[in-house]
């Protein structure tokens, strides 16, 4: 039984293989991202919760914007305080930013009392909206990417972003900017690890596939986050999804 099993994974793991080179080639080339290939250099708003999320799951996104010549800005709600650590995060987000190719001073960490890091802290929505705006004016941007209504994680912290992001895309206000969210898969999908680029390929339009030597650099990065490097952050890097492919749903 063991064999007749081991002899059918053999059999099966040449064409899995092949499947996924050729959605891979697909994605990477053919696919139509109507956020990065259309028209004029932009800048880009990444909107995430805590130190490690930029890398944990945008990298895929942010190495290839930078890659298609866009300006790439981050702002942090939180300076991730929640083990007391937020000043040792603070500079392990800026050296993993380096490391990515977005420049310190295209980073804004916010340390503010109402966006304490922890998932039972409620943060406040309007607030959250105030400091968004003020950065996506400050920085012109063109578009702005955040997590959706799943967080990918299910963090509150991350949902939150999410709330906010909608509401300031509800208002109109402004209503030259495009918005993106980072779709949440289902566990299964999630840590599929490279696997899932046929998937992704599959039931999305603007998605994001990173080479292989962009899957070491945001390894790299993630590396610059010492504090967190438990060991199950270190099976993360390697089995979730989130370090090799994005797909994005934009907000209409
Ligand atoms: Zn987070």
């Amino acid at each position: 039984m063991l064999s007749l099993l081991l002899c059918t994974l053999n059999e099966l793991a040449l064409p899995t293989l092949i499947l996924v080179c050729v959605c891979f080639i697909y994605v990477k080339f053919a696919s139509v991202n109507r956020l990065i290939r259309s028209g004029p250099k932009q800048n880009i708003l990444f909107v995430t919760a805590h130190p490690d999320d930029e890398c944990m799951f945008f990298a895929p996104t942010i190495l290839s914007t930078l890659k298609e010549g866009h300006s790439v800005y981050l702002v942090c709600l939180s300076k991730g305080d929640y083990d007391n650590q937020g000043d040792v995060r603070k500079k392990e987000l800026i050296a993993s930013c380096s490391r990515l190719g977005v420049m310190p001073n295209h980073v804004t960490i916010v340390d503010d009392e109402r966006f304490k890091d922890g998932p039972e802290n409620e943060w406040d929505i309007d607030g959250l909206v105030d400091r968004i705006v003020s950065v996506i004016k400050r920085i012109n941007a063109d578009s702005v990417i955040t997590f959706d209504s799943s967080g990918v994680s299910g963090h509150a912290n991350h949902i939150a972003l999410s709330k906010a992001v909608v509401k300031i895309h509800m208002s109109k206000e402004l209503n030259t900017v495009s918005f993106f969210m980072l779709h949440s898969s289902n566990i299964v999908r999630k840590y599929m690890s490279f696997l899932d680029i046929p998937v992704s390929s599959i039931f999305n339009l603007t998605t994001f596939v990173s080479l292989p030597s962009e899957i070491v650099k945001s390894w790299r990065a993630m590396s610059a986050h010492q504090s967190q490097m438990v060991w199950f952050r270190k099976l993360y890097i390697v089995f979730s999804r989130y370090m090799y492919v994005n797909t994005l749903t934009e907000l209409t």
